[in-house]
């Protein structure tokens, strides 16, 4: 384990669960969370208000060297303005794998993302294990089938009071599951040293309670 507090790593496909789990263990090894998939998001945001599209050009290269995000207390800043609930719109939603594929936004991330994790990190993504943090004290990988994913989403959606069909997200949770696996770059895979854990039909506080002691026979085992 590193001197500065410990570096874990959760990846997985939407809806896995990633985010929940990832702050209760953050609060209990006492160091920040990082939501990476917020950075990736809020790019995809910056991108689309200022009308570039998804595909490699200059005016995109330009416009990544212009974007400031700033993450406090669990809210997302784009250019010094709360975007935190707009990330999360069913837009930003279909629009934010098509930005993720890009090489050079995923570049343009990547020391970023490691700053972060100066005092030790929980951080969830996609490319954690693989890219980012290759060296992580501990590497999680958290799956669920894309029916339970997709009711997950459904479920939130609604109880946020948005409009939403279950069919619809079963739909997003695929296709999103489709380019983030499939893409050339980073694409979502599980790492082998991951410990894997599928949490369909696991209650969050099953999910949190079998992670912690599996980081903690990690980092014990590391120290
Ligand atoms: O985790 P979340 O669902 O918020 O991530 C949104 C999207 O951002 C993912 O579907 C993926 O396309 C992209 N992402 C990524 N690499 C990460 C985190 C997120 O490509 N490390």
């Amino acid at each position: 384990m590193s001197p500065r507090g410990p570096v874990v790593v959760l990846d997985g496909p939407a809806g896995s669960g990633k985010s929940t789990v990832a702050k209760a263990l953050a609060r209990v090894l006492g160091v920040p969370h990082l939501d990476t998939g917020a950075i990736y998001r809020s790019v995809a945001l910056y991108m689309y208000q200022h009308g570039i599209p998804a595909e490699d050009s200059d005016e995109l290269r330009r416009a990544l060297e212009e974007i400031v995000i700033e993450m406090r207390d669990e809210r997302v800043f784009l250019c010094g303005l709360d975007v935190t609930e707009e990330i999360r719109t069913p837009k930003v939603d279909s629009l934010v794998s098509g930005y993720a594929a890009i090489p050079s936004v995923r570049r343009a991330l990547l020391g970023f993302q490691r700053d972060q994790a100066r005092h030790g990190v929980v951080a969830e993504g996609r490319d954690m294990g693989s890219v980012v943090f290759p060296d992580a004290d501990v590497k999680i990988f958290l799956t669920a089938s894309p029916e339970e994913r997709a009711r997950r989403r459904h479920l939130q959606r609604i109880s946020a009071g948005v409009q939403s069909d279950y069919d619809e997200v079963l739909r997003e949770v695929q296709e999103r599951d489709r380019l983030d696996t499939q893409r050339e770059c980073s694409p979502l895979q599980v790492d082998p040293g991951a410990f894997v854990l599928d949490t369909t039909g696991l209650s969050l506080d099953q999910v949190v309670e079998t992670l912690e002691k599996e980081v903690g026979m990690r980092l014990g085992k590391g120290a």
